[in-house]
């Protein structure tokens, strides 16, 4: 007998006819003999208007009371499941996090689970009852209820299968699997059939946004086996898992792209020791987040110019952060330019073989696409180019590293 934990997010249990749908997916699971977990997010659109309600009562509403009323969308939709697995004839109960109890550090709002106690959960579901369990909700040092941060009941999930050491947890989404890149942007993306926890790391961090990144680092560290597929077809979707279940190991496995990026330069900066530290630890100080980053060799040795980029949101703070050190600094000006995309190309196969960072950068020129920055990681490489090029760069690169479906 195997012991699973199934997760469905917001849109497979946007209304009443899809949870129908789910309490029958339970079921044929609980038919072939498993013990099962279920865990689910709130109706898609609910946690936005919750939020969005707690925003009108105040600027800065108080976050306890913020995670009180953000997490009862989960409250709902587990409600309504248990409610479904009976009318199928199933045992089923619901439970909310300080129930279990899911236990947290206890941050409002971003909260990170520190242990399960599994013990009663366990007993119940040993006994032939279904559990369903609400997303996104823990229980603080404070007693009272945490939320895990935005998309964090797939970490709910990836957590509740370590602690209960299930043998699957089985994510359902309205995509069907992890692709090589955007099949919006790219019509020949393909289905990975696996992809291992650091390609899967890179790629949510890079705009993929199908897992939270949280939840794919708490499946490597614990190593849980995490199959994402969709909640509406009956298709196998991916697995993310080790690298060694993975045989045919791709160069490249995928290649994600994030407009979220805003290119700051600062000219004639002048050139001495100490100088990037000076910039970019008052920028770290006031929590921006600085990406990637170029210093030009300067022409006289005196002045150079330092490029990096920033998410549109930190811009703002960026630009007074660096005009208040402006006197500090010495530097001639600032810039800053939001129409760049980053590009990266990602793959474990990097680490063993030369050559592919020259495969894109070929590729690219042969598309006229200038390169403006570029960083590499063990298994990433990353370009900065206009945004304008997007759609260009994504199937040329698709192409170049032989990801085109058939
Ligand atoms: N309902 C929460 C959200 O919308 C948690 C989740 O769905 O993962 O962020
Ligand atoms: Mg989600």
């Amino acid at each position: 007998m195997a012991r699973i934990v199934m997760k469905f997010g917001g849109t497979s249990v946007g209304d009443i006819d899809r949870i129908k749908n789910v309490a029958n997916r339970v079921k044929r699971e609980v038919d072939a003999g498993n013990q099962v977990a279920v865990v689910l997010s709130a109706m898609s659109g609910v946690t936005n208007q919750l939020v969005a309600w707690c925003n009108q009562m105040a600027k800065l509403p108080d976050p306890r009371e913020y995670d009180t009323v953000v997490a009862t969308g989960e409250q709902v939709t587990i409600g309504l499941l248990a409610i479904g697995l009976q009318e199928l004839g199933l045992e089923a109960r619901s439970w909310c996090g300080w129930q279990i109890p899911i236990r947290s550090n206890g941050v409002h709002g971003k909260a990170r689970i520190e242990s399960i106690d599994t013990a009663r959960m366990s007993a119940a579901m040993a006994a032939g009852q279904v559990a369903v369990v609400a997303g996104f909700q823990a229980v603080g040092p404070d007693e009272r209820i945490s939320t895990l941060g935005r998309g964090g009941s797939d970490t709910s999930a990836v957590a509740l299968a370590a602690a209960l050491g299930a043998d699957r947890c089985d994510i359902y989404t309205d995509v069907d699997g992890i692709y090589t890149t955007d099949p919006r942007i790219v019509t020949k993306a393909r289905k990975l059939h696996r992809i291992t926890y650091e390609e899967m790391l890179e790629l949510a961090s890079v705009g993929a946004k199908v897992l939270q990144t949280r939840s794919v680092e708490m499946a490597m560290k614990h190593r849980v086996r995490v199959q994402v597929l969709s909640s509406f077809e009956d298709k196998p979707g991916t697995l993310v898992c080790d690298e060694d279940e993975i045989v045919e190991k791709e160069l490249v496995s995928g290649i994600a792209y994030s407009r979220d990026e805003t290119k700051v330069t600062l000219t004639r900066v002048p050139d001495r020791p100490g100088v990037a530290a000076s910039i970019f630890g008052p920028l770290a100080e006031a929590s921006v987040n600085v990406d990637m980053i170029v210093q030009n060799v300067s022409e006289d040795g005196r002045f150079t110019d330092l490029t990096f980029t920033v998410s549109h949101s930190d811009l703002e703070r960026a630009r007074e952060v660096l005009n208040a050190a402006k006197p500090d600094l010495g530097f001639e000006a600032l810039s800053d330019d939001p129409a760049v995309v980053k590009v990266s190309v990602i793959g474990v196969g990097m680490r063993s073989h030369a050559g592919i960072a020259q495969k894109m950068f070929q590729t690219l020129a042969e598309e006229g696409i200038n390169i403006q920055v570029i960083s590499t990681s063990e298994i990433k490489i990353s370009v900065l180019i206009a945004e304008k090029y997007t759609e260009l760069a994504l199937r040329a690169l698709h192409t170049a590293y032989g990801l085109d479906a058939a």
